[in-house]
């Protein structure tokens, strides 16, 4: 029984819609979605995400725009790089890949973003519109889930959904995501974290149970419930004896975990093509709504 959540595939069923969308805008005789995106310093995993993304924005029209900057950059250099974007008429969304280097605060970085440009949805005026159920930028993690969970005609309404990991990108912001009252929301939801007593009793109680941790291998058949869905963000990498030396790893024991599951996404394949299709679902939202405001070149 082939009961995976392809994220591949979910992908190529939203970016083909948003293709489609930037067709209109191109016909309407405008410019195409811009994303800009800031990498500081040589670690390999941030640039293959970067250049993901990139090769993402090329397949569905967009223009994109990396910058690429030294590591030992100062924190007002780039401060300075995102002000200037940030006034770019041409650009409609920026993301600073993350992690930055120890002596950049990635907080006051996130700040920096102008809101309507943060198309990651970290800023804290996009948390609090999220906070609040006005969101107009949801984070691009927790958003390509609710897409995929919409292309599979998942429901989450009423649902026991027990998400591990309390992060800011991913853990937090799905939590209050699911649990909102909008189309895909109107879950029950727990949110566990490192000083969750029990568990694996929670777990046990999941209609839909979202590991978001960094643990490989973490969530084992024995903490999840008959038929439940089981949505996997984590990947870090382990070593591995192939090409490269190294392997993505899950937060969930798949292999074990399928069984039990009636729906699984695995790693890779799986939740990682949907955070790349939520940043470009939210590039578009915000290209469209500066046209419509008509606050852009
Ligand atoms: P993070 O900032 O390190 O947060 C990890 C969270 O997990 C924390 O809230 C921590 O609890 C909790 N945790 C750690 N060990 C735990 C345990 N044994 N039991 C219960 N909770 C535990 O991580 P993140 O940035 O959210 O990322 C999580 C994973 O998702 C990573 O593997 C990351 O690479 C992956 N990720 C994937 C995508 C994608 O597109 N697929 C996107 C983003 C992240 P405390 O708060 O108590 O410390």
């Amino acid at each position: 029984m082939d009961n995976r959540l392809r994220g591949k595939i979910a992908s190529e069923a939203v970016r083909l819609r948003i293709k489609r969308d930037v067709e209109q805008i191109i016909q309407q005789g405008n410019r195409p979605p811009h994303l800009a995106a800031i990498l500081v310093g040589n670690d390999g995993a941030s640039q293959s995400y970067v250049n993901a993304k990139e090769k993402a924005c090329e397949d569905v029209g967009f223009l994109s725009s990396i910058y690429r900057l030294p590591e030992n950059l100062s924190q007002n250099d780039l401060l300075d790089r995102i002000d200037k974007i940030n006034k770019d008429d041409q650009i409609d969304g920026l993301i600073v890949q993350l992690p930055l280097p120890a002596h950049i605060d990635e907080n006051v970085v996130n700040s920096r973003i102008s809101p309507d440009k943060d198309v990651d949805g970290f800023h804290d005026i996009n948390m609090g519109r999220l906070a609040k159920g006005n969101a107009v930028i949801n984070p691009a993690t927790p958003y390509g889930i609710l897409l995929l969970l919409e292309h599979y005609n998942l429901s989450v309404e009423g649902k026991h959904v027990v998400v591990l990991g309390r992060s800011n990108i991913v853990g937090r912001p799905l939590s209050i995501l699911l649990s909102g009252n909008h189309a895909f929301g109107n879950a029950t939801v727990t949110l566990c974290h490192s000083r969750t007593k029990n568990l694996k009793e929670w777990c046990q109680k999941a209609d839909i149970l979202i590991a978001a941790i960094g643990k490989p291998y973490f969530v084992t058949a024995d903490m999840v419930k008959e038929e439940a869905i089981v949505i996997d963000v984590g990947t870090t990498r382990i070593d591995a004896d192939n090409e490269r030396g190294w392997k993505l790893a899950g937060d969930v024991n798949y292999t074990e975990v399928k069984e039990k599951a009636s729906a699984i996404t695995p790693v890779p394949g799986g939740v990682g093509p949907m955070t790349i299709t939520g940043l470009l679902s939210n590039t578009l939202l915000v290209r469209k709504k500066r046209l419509e405001q008509n606050t852009s070149a």
